[in-house]
């Protein structure tokens, strides 16, 4: 038995942290198996604003897609978002809006965003592609090439905890892998250090209702680990 058990445990927790934080200088980034969650502050801090991301695109003329467009839509919602999510590209609604998600897959995901607690202000929406493919036929690869590194731009400036990628051409474009959606939906992936949930499109909900269960079970993992890291 020690002398002083309790000063032993204090000392033990002492030099548990310094441990810690020294694996950390080190670039620890969490238990095996575990996804840690990225500070709230910027990593580095000469990540662009959305403002300067938004100038830096100007009128954009860097794919055929701009020919075709009523309005590039940039994204909506709030620059600190800890939820983001990623779909595809503008329809014929956002196009003339200039809005993402807007048209009847945006009704159904607002209305998913209720349901969940959330209000649309405090999420982040943005597309793979920020011009509309003509009859909203899935993105080129020349497209994605031009457009993604300012999505990824948007995602370095907002630092969420979590992006939720909405259908395949969404979720293969973000990650860069050619896996089906059938075997990512509903299974953490990563994007950097960033937890990534891929789940179905809202357009795709809309023709197939019954599958609107697994993607409600998919939201309630990143709702539950948002709930877990909400000091983050
Ligand atoms: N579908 C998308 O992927 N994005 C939108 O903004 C609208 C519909």
């Amino acid at each position: 038995m020690p002398e002083d058990p309790v000063k032993e445990l204090a000392e033990l927790v002492d030099s548990l942290s310094e441990w810690l934080r020294y694996q950390r200088r080190q670039g620890w980034r969490g238990l095996p198996g575990e996804v840690a969650s990225p500070p709230r502050e910027r990593e580095q801090p000469d990540a662009e604003t959305l403002e300067e991301i938004r100038a830096e695109l100007g009128d954009c003329r860097r794919c055929k897609l701009h020919a075709g467009r009523t309005h590039l839509v940039f994204g909506d919602g709030a620059p600190s978002a800890r939820l983001m999510f990623v779909g595809e590209a503008p329809g014929a609604e956002e196009d003339l809006q200039g809005v993402p998600f807007v048209g009847a897959a945006g009704q159904l995901l607002n209305r998913m965003l209720n349901r969940l607690g959330l209000r649309r202000e405090e999420v982040y929406i943005g597309n793979i592609l920020k011009c509309r493919p003509p009859g909203n036929r899935d993105p080129e690869a020349d497209e994605i090439t031009a457009c993604l590194p300012f999505l990824k731009k948007q995602i370095q400036a907002i630092r969420p905890q979590v992006l939720v990628t909405l259908g395949r051409p969404a979720t293969q474009a973000l990650l860069g892998t050619r896996e089906p959606l059938t075997r990512l939906r509903g299974h953490w992936q990563r994007y950097h250090d960033i937890r990534v949930m891929p789940t179905f499109h809202p357009s795709y909900l809309l023709r197939f209702p019954k599958e609107r269960l697994k993607t409600w079970n998919d939201m309630q993992q990143v709702m539950e680990y948002l709930a877990d890291h909400e000091e983050n």
